[in-house]
C-alpha cells in the first residue's frame, strides 16, 4: 500500500478513535469538571490524553475491545504491514478498508473466522 493510501487511512482510523475516546469522556467527572473551568479547552485536550489509559479501566469491554483494534491498527501503519490481512496475507479491499479501516481480516477470512467463532460458542 503507498504512504498516501495509509495516511488517508490513518486519518480515519484517529478520527474514530477520537470519537470512541470523546463516548468515554463524556461519562468522566474529571473530565467534565475541567472542560467547564477551562473553556478553550487545553486544559481538556492535556485530560484527554491523560486519561486514556485511566478511563479503558473503568470503560465497557465493547469500547475497550474497539480501541484496542483501532490501538492495533495504527500499529500496523507503523510497522507498514497495514492493509494485509493476518490470515491469508493478501491485500485486503479498498472498500473494506474504508468500511472498516481497523479491520485485520479480508472479507473471506472474516467470514471464515466468524463463522469458526460461533461454532466454539455452540
Ligand atoms: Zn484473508
Amino acid at each position: 500500500m503507498n504512504v498516501k493510501k495509509m495516511s488517508k487511512y490513518k486519518d480515519l482510523i484517529v478520527a474514530e478513535k477520537e470519537k470512541v475516546l470523546t463516548e468515554l469522556l463524556n461519562g468522566n467527572e474529571i473530565y467534565n469538571t475541567l472542560k467547564e473551568e477551562d473553556p478553550h479547552g487545553d486544559l481538556a485536550d492535556v485530560a484527554f490524553q491523560a486519561y486514556e489509559k485511566q478511563l479503558l479501566i473503568g470503560a465497557h469491554q465493547k469500547e475497550k475491545d474497539k480501541l484496542e483494534m483501532l490501538n492495533a491498527a495504527l500499529k500496523r501503519i507503523e510497522d507498514a504491514t497495514y492493509g494485509r490481512c493476518i490470515d491469508c496475507k493478501e491485500d485486503i479491499s479498498d472498500e473494506r478498508l474504508t468500511a472498516i479501516p481497523f479491520t485485520l481480516r479480508c472479507i473471506k477470512c472474516m467470514t471464515k473466522f466468524e463463522e469458526k467463532k460461533r461454532r466454539e460458542k455452540m
